[in-house]
């Protein structure tokens, strides 16, 4: 049985409540014999600013770093919001996904029949809906330099950012998608605005390029980022993984996400470049809500984002793709049968808590793996 070291950052709010479900879905893993996690817990956001004065300390820096996959909660509240800024909960994050080099980030948007009512869109467009979203993470117009706010000396003033990509940037990005697809419907869609901006262009060159060099049997499309937005709510299901850049990625994976129902549904990925010794490649796995003050600590959490995140580290980070559709059924299965959180309650005359949720994915993966 492989051993897997697994480290968990629960953060802050319903963080801690919804990673408790993932704890007992690895525990079961281990004593089914799938795989054996060694399990590490450490502090992030605020609770790590309440006992460091800093949102991650060294410490827990140097065991992400050593995981095979870091799982991550969430972070922040109302309590952090008077925190000096180098040192607010999302400093945490951000640090991570810096020093982890997690340069691509994947948020599937998949609608579960059982809850296809929950969206915004009619079932018929959303149902059965699996795609994937693969967003640059670490480059264009949100780290370019200059970055800055000019004086101009005659009352008026000009704020800068710059959109940069350099070819290696954009080839390890589009490397990801086309991986990924090969593993789905063999499908990639391509958006940039080359119509308007130089670094579309070289997008759209580079990505062209590395298709035909190197993944000539995936189906590639291009779309400009606009058309794409508008064709992402009228018939989502032409996709399959959407590649493009942070700023794009940003916005377009939001609309896709709301596709799906709820914030309660969605997991993540993000991902940094294999190791050619290893073969691994370091990975931090998160649901996309955030610490919901609202709610935390009244068991109303819908733990299915985070325990999708998991599901996402079992095929992405442990080759355990047949343990992860099993816990995907699972979900799927549990949402079938009627039972709901507050959040996605629809119809439903009642709902169940957030361990009650968790403990039924359990058991449906339980039966699964008899
Ligand atoms: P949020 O995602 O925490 O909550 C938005 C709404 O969705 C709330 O009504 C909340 O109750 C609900 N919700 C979120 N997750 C849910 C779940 N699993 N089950 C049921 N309902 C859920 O966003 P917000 O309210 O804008 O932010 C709250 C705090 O979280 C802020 O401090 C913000 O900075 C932080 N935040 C952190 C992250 C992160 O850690 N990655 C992401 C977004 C926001």
């Amino acid at each position: 049985m492989p051993t897997k070291k697994l480290f968990l950052l629960p953060g802050d709010g319903i963080g801690p409540e919804v990673m408790a479900e993932v704890e007992k879905i690895a525990a079961f893993l281990g004593e089914a014999g799938v795989a054996h996690f060694e399990m590490e817990k450490g502090l992030v956001g605020g609770s790590a600013y309440d006992a460091h004065g800093k949102a991650i300390s060294e410490g827990d820096m140097a065991l992400a770093k050593a995981a095979d996959a870091v799982l991550f909660g969430a972070v922040g509240g109302p309590k952090w919001d008077g925190v000096p800024y180098d040192v607010r909960p999302e400093a945490g994050l951000l640090r991570l996904r810096k020093d982890l080099e997690l340069f691509a980030n994947l948020r599937p948007a998949v609608c579960f029949p059982a809850i296809a009512d929950a969206s915004s869109l009619k079932r018929e467009i959303v149902e059965g809906l699996d795609i994937m979203i693969v967003r640059e993470l670490t480059g264009g117009v949100y780290f370019g330099e200059p970055k800055e706010i000019i004086d101009l000396g005659n009352g008026q003033k000009r704020g800068i950012d710059t959109q940069v990509y350099d070819t290696y940037e954009i080839e390890r990005i589009g490397r990801v998608a086309f991986d990924l697809a090969k593993q789905r419907s063999n499908k990639v869609t391509s958006s940039d605005k080359r119509n308007v901006m130089k670094s579309g262009v070289l997008w759209h060159e580079v990505m062209s390029a590395l298709h035909k060099r190197e993944y000539p049997e995936v189906t590639l499309e291009h779309q400009l980022a606009d058309a794409l937005g508008m064709q992402l709510v009228r018939w989502p299901k032409q996709f399959d993984v959407i590649v493009t850049d942070n700023l794009f990625g940003d916005m377009l994976s939001d609309v896709a996400a709301m596709l799906t129902g709820s914030l309660g549904m969605l997991p993540s990925a993000s991902l940094g470049d294999t190791d050619p010794k290893t073969g691994t490649r370091r990975a931090l796995y998160e649901p996309v809500h955030g610490s919901a003050p609202d709610i935390a600590g009244k068991g109303r959490a819908n733990p299915l984002a985070m325990i999708g995140s998991f599901a996402m580290a079992l095929r992405y980070s442990f080759g355990l793709a047949a343990a992860a559709e099993q816990l995907s059924r699972g979900m799927a299965d549990v949402l079938a049968s009627g039972l709901r959180t507050a959040d996605i309650r629809g119809d439903a005359t009642s709902v169940v808590s957030t361990s009650e949720m968790g403990e039924a994915v359990l058991q449906a993966l339980r039966k699964a793996t008899v």
